[in-house]
């Protein structure tokens, strides 16, 4: 039996496994071809789920922390164990080769470990009033029953940088996972369960009407929270969703990140990071690099070696050994990353390198290198989501960094200098939630990930992670 059909199907409501009344189909983006048929949840779903969250709800956050975290340590080893059949799940059913699958797995595992370690810090603090005359105490508390929406490109690791936090702070939660990658999320469900997580505290309702499933939930008055990862576009429409019932929210939206080589970066660096930042996912992560400012005096340089490196990747399906660049994750995605290319070259950019679909089956597209892109260009606009690299040449510091910052987005920049000051004075420039300097991978979980701008609202991880499923009380007492 394959992996694939081994991993559960149905809704995980209470505890349970049940159907729904209709089911949809999953495929593997390097095939074409389906490869599971998962229960379709409805509106009454949603709303079963969420009696079952806040049904836990009250036993969940009197759950001494210790057990709580003892919970999500055992989670982590059990991820940790399965971390094999995890990662072929993930390629399945996201197209991306095993060993970057094998990575997000176990980036997906240290959020579990991170706040296991956190659920027995949760503090408060102790001040006397200025007045001299009564004290005040704050402590934190669970803010209740959460509802989590995360997108495809990181089927595992988007899930559980919302769901180890809320579990560690003593929420439950019903988790709505992407349509094209529900398998992971069921599979996590039957995870937790075994590693002892109670009925009812998560659940999960996989559905091809996100609308009418979000609408339901959002509409009920027992939910406290929303936390959503995905497009700019959605995340807007769902905060105004949640003006009625002013809800609290996290947001992790789009992206559209500035790579910066200053004139005085170690080229051979700045490729390195640039393989990572551009490459990983083929592209699909907000934190992908989508525009490439290089100084006009190491721009040959650096394009020249860039464009040596991807050309000696490999495109092909994630479970074929030799694959370092696997499919886009569907047909439409693949075209709209060609019309963008296309109408960088109408524009005058100069193809370097791919930029040609590759022919079927499966959505592949070839690592493409442009330069001279116009940076009124719809590619450096928007959010390519392939493995294209856009490169503009500037003159000087101030001129790239105007350009880098003339966007709506704001999760991540990259800057590339050797002068320690000019990091800084980069680095603060730039308007991003997150700067790496020198360095092409931000994510860790162990650092709060998180955009300002149209970029989004909260952070995931980091000591701040946790904040998003607290609420602060303050106790006056009387001395
Ligand atoms: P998307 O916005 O289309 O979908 C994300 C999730 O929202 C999915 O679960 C989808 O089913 C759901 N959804 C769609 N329409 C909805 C609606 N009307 N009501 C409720 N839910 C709805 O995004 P995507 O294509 O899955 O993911 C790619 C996007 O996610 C990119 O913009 C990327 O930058 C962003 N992203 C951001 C982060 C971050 O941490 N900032 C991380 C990963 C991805």
């Amino acid at each position: 039996m394959s992996i694939e059909d081994e991993a559960p199907q149905g809704l995980f409501i209470g505890g349970a496994w049940t159907d729904a009344a209709a089911t949809f189909k999953v495929t593997d983006p390097a095939t074409g071809e389906v490869v599971a048929e998962v229960a379709d949840a409805t509106g009454p779903d949603a709303v079963r789920a969420l009696d079952a969250a806040a049904g836990a709800q009250a036993t969940w956050a009197a759950t001494a922390p210790r057990t709580r975290a003892e919970i999500l340590r055992r989670a982590f080893e059990l991820m940790t164990e399965r971390a094999e059949s995890l990662a072929r799940l993930a390629t399945v059913e996201m197209g991306r080769p095993l060993a970057e699958s094998r990575a997000e797995v176990a980036y997906a595992a240290d959020f579990l470990r991170w706040f296991a370690e956190e659920a027995v810090r949760i503090g408060g603090d102790h001040r006397v009033a200025p007045t001299g005359d009564y004290r005040i105490v704050t402590a934190r508390q669970p803010v209740g029953p959460c509802y989590l929406i995360t997108p495809w490109n990181f089927p595992l690791a988007m899930v559980t940088r919302k769901v180890a936090p809320a579990l560690a702070a003593g929420c439950t939660m019903v988790l709505k996972p992407a349509e094209a990658t529900p398998l992971s999320a069921l599979r996590l469900a039957e995870l937790l369960a075994d590693a002892g997580v109670p009925d009812g505290v998560f659940n999960v309702i996989p559905t091809l009407s996100p609308a009418e499933v979000t609408g339901a939930l959002l509409a009920d008055g027992r939910l406290r929270k929303l936390s959503f990862t995905g497009s700019t576009e959605v995340g807007r429409r769902l905060l105004a969703q949640s003006a009625p019932g002013v809800l609290r929210t996290s947001m992790e939206l789009g992206g559209n990140a500035p790579f910066l080589v200053l004139d005085d970066a170690d080229v051979a660096a700045a490729v390195e990071g640039a393989m990572v930042a551009k490459m990983r996912n083929a592209g699909q992560s907000c934190v992908a690099a989508n525009r490439f400012l290089v100084h006009a005096a190491v721009a040959d340089e650096f394009t020249e070696a860039l464009r040596e490196r991807l050309a000696a990747l490999r495109t092909g399906p994630g479970l074929d050994p030799g694959s370092q660049v696997g499919p886009l994750i569907d047909a439409k995605a693949r075209d709209k990353v060609g019309e963008l290319v296309a109408d960088a070259e109408r524009r005058g950019a100069k193809l370097r390198l791919g930029g040609r679909p590759v022919p079927g089956p499966g959505s592949f597209y070839p690592p493409t290198l442009l330069t001279g892109v116009p940076e009124d260009a719809p590619i450096t606009q928007q959010e390519i989501f392939g493995p294209v690299a856009a490169i503009a040449a500037y003159d000087d510091e101030q001129s790239m960094v105007a350009a880098a910052n003339a966007t709506s987005a704001g999760l991540v920049a990259f800057v590339y200098t050797r002068d320690l000051d000019r990091a800084l004075r980069v680095g603060d420039a730039l308007e991003a939630g997150m700067v790496g300097i020198n360095r092409g991978l931000v994510s860790n979980a162990a650092a709060p990930f998180g955009g300002i701008k149209q970029s989004g609202l909260g952070r995931e991880g980091g000591l701040e992670g946790i904040d998003e499923y607290l609420e602060v009380k303050y106790l006056a007492i009387q001395a």
